[in-house]
């Protein structure tokens, strides 16, 4: 059996684990990075990269429908997917060789080997002990189903990203992220769609006016949406999927069903109880401000730990963890506060900051003022079409600091981040009033207002 010293062992090279192992590289620590699977994981293999690659596919179909409405001589076609699904795979493979590269540059030795702990300072690989100066859990999280009967029935969201065509019709559970970004990319691209949300509202942790809008966009685009909908079981019977739900009603006649009620931390097979490193109630690692575990010199970062589960902010926490340990920069840590999130919904929606409900129960109704905008964009007006942008800005105090900016319309996925700037460097709305528009803009209406 091979053994080895390493200043630091990382258990899963997805964003976190790769930021981790290559900035500390940098620094110049002897660092091992050890996954079984696909380099870059949830987010490159199952996650924003090929999610965003269908979302453009999406807005394909969808303005070939807008060109044909303000005039071109186009009939909208179906996509080719199983062509598609190359494209999109070719892409993946060239971000795999790219890491490679950099591990290879920087002097980061891969090991496709899952690790377990035997000690918070050894690690096992079924074939190598590893001794660890410092480990980083950076393991990700799996999509979650609730056990009831038939719950591992129909497919989650690795299996959207193995369909080679559009299911005629296809229910989906949930109202986070997932749900609502499948939803609008399925019925995109052909399928009839119908999503069956538990409680009243999608995105329930989102500004209020943000779900309600993006509900109304979405059965507008002929998604059926259910609310208070309980999910008992789910059967398969000879017409597809059925789903019974907890008021014993049943909708039937599906032919996919997709499962997005969330996701559990991946720590299975790890060992952690052998280095002590403690979880929380739902199962995710504790890591506190500075990405430590309970246990000495074991860190976790990512899905794992359960907060603000994003790439950005996985590869940003861990860039600045191996600052700290490996750089010489005590104080390096990740401010979670205002980090700016896109929802690759239809239409898609940008938001930074505090939702209106919890701006007031932080700062108390006397304390914020809103603004808000609503307008047809340009071109949705030019194709005779209804739906209109929606924009909001949440003020707290007499100077009207900006702690929310919410917006669901064309573009406010690019829109968003140069405004996030602002809001995170502490924009007041006398700021947005200060700075001369760009017309004719969606953005421009943030300082319009
Ligand atoms: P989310 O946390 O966004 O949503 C989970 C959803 O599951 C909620 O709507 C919740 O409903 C619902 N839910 C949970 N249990 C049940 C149940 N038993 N029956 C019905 N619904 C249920 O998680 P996702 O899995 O969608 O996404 C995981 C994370 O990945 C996101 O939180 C986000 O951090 C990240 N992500 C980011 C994306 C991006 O940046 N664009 C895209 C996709 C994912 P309720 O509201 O009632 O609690």
């Amino acid at each position: 059996m091979a053994n080895g010293r390493y200043d630091l062992v990382v258990l899963g090279a997805g964003s976190a684990g790769i930021a981790m192992a290559v900035r500390s590289a940098r620094h110049g620590a002897k660092v091992a990075l050890l996954e079984p699977g696909a380099l870059g994981g949830t987010c490159v293999n199952v996650g924003c990269v090929p999610k965003k690659a269908m979302w453009f596919a999406a807005e394909l179909a969808e303005a070939q429908k807008t060109a044909r409405e303000v005039g071109f001589d186009v009939q909208p076609g179906a996509l080719r997917w199983p062509d598609f699904v190359a494209r999109r795979s070719a892409y993946i493979d060239n971000i795999h060789a790219a890491y490679r590269r950099r591990f290879d540059e920087v002097g980061v030795e891969l090991v496709a080997e899952p690790g377990r702990f035997l000690a918070s300072d050894r690690i096992a690989t079924p074939t190598r002990e590893l001794e660890a100066g410092h480990v980083l859990v950076a393991t990700g999280a799996r999509s979650q189903r609730e056990p009831i009967r038939g719950g591992e029935l129909g497919i989650d969201s690795d299996g959207f990203f193995a369909l080679r065509a559009a299911p005629r019709r296809v229910a989906i559970v949930g109202s986070g992220y997932i749900a609502v970004e499948l939803a609008g990319v399925l019925r995109a691209l052909g399928s009839d769609v119908s999503l069956f949300a538990r409680g009243e509202r999608l995105l329930s942790a989102f500004d209020h006016e943000l779900g309600d809008a993006l509900a109304e966009a979405m059965r507008a685009r002929g998604i059926e949406l259910a609310f208070g909908r309980k999910t008992a079981a789910a059967e398969r019977t000879a017409d597809g999927f059925a789903l019974r739900f907890a008021d014993g009603d049943v909708a039937d006649g599906f032919d996919e069903l997709i499962w997005a009620t969330g996701r559990h931390a991946v720590t299975s097979g790890l060992d952690l109880e052998r280095a002590g490193v403690a979880l929380d109630a739902k199962g995710f690692i504790v890591a506190d401000d500075w990405q430590d575990t309970n246990v000495a010199n074991v860190h976790a970062v990512g899905d794992v730990t359960g907060r603000l589960a994003l790439t950005p902010v996985a590869v940003a926490a861990s860039r600045r963890l191996a600052d700290r340990v490996f750089g010489g920069k005590a104080d390096a840590k990740l401010d979670y506060a205002n980090v700016p999130t896109v929802v690759f919904s239809h239409p898609p929606i940008g938001t930074v900051g505090l939702a209106e409900h919890a701006a007031r129960a932080l700062h108390g109704d006397a304390a914020v003022k809103v603004y808000r905008n609503q307008f047809r964009p340009m071109l949705t007006a030019l194709a005779h079409g209804s739906e209109k942008t929606r924009m909001k800005l949440v003020c707290v105090g007499e100077d009207e600091r900006i702690v929310g900016l919410h917006m669901i319309g064309i573009g406010a996925d690019e829109i968003l981040q140069g405004f996030a700037v602002a809001v995170k460097m502490g924009a007041r709305k006398a700021d947005f009033d200060a700075t001369v528009a760009i017309h004719p803009t969606s953005a421009e209406e943030l300082v319009l207002m």
